[in-house]
């Protein structure tokens, strides 16, 4: 055992709060927008609250909450984005802009059920739907945006 030290344990406890304070205002951010945010986009949020984070933090503390499954991360290619909704949904990707939505599609039990007949068993499933949203359809030229987004 250590010896007490309640100048050293007051320290672990502030630090204690202000990690638990940072983590809650990013859990926070992300169940408060539908918008399937980034690291970045989260980062600008929390500074708000909490001016002197930093972006590792977040970034840091963005894996402690998947890794305690308080928050999904939906990778599509080299984008990682952030949802704070850990219900079983579906979701749709727009290869243009990079913008994800939910959908407003049922949870299709079935497939699940489908798969359990080659001998596993089934314990969750991902199906994502990828396209183009109507802002980029109405765009002329839809491969300009899709390049403007990969030069971000
Ligand atoms: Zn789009
Ligand atoms: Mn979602």
């Amino acid at each position: 055992m250590q010896p007490c030290d309640p100048e050293l344990e007051q320290t672990l406890h502030a630090d204690g709060l202000r990690i638990t304070r940072q983590r809650q205002a990013i859990l926070d951010v992300l169940q408060s927008t539908v918008a399937h945010p980034d690291a970045a986009w989260v980062y600008d949020q929390v500074r708000q609250q909490i001016p002197n984070v930093s972006l590792g933090t977040v970034y840091r503390n963005l894996q402690v909450l998947e890794d305690q499954g308080l928050v999904r991360v939906l990778r599509y290619g080299r984008f990682r984005r952030y949802d704070g909704n850990i219900s079983r949904h579906y979701h749709l990707a727009c290869l243009g802009c990079g913008a994800v939505c939910d959908l407003g599609l049922d949870w299709q039990d079935r497939l699940g059920q489908q798969v359990e007949q080659e001998g596993y068993e089934v314990t969750d499933h991902r199906l994502e739907f990828y396209g183009y949203c109507l802002q980029c359809r109405a765009c002329d030229d839809p491969l300009a945006v899709t390049a403007r987004a990969d030069s971000d």
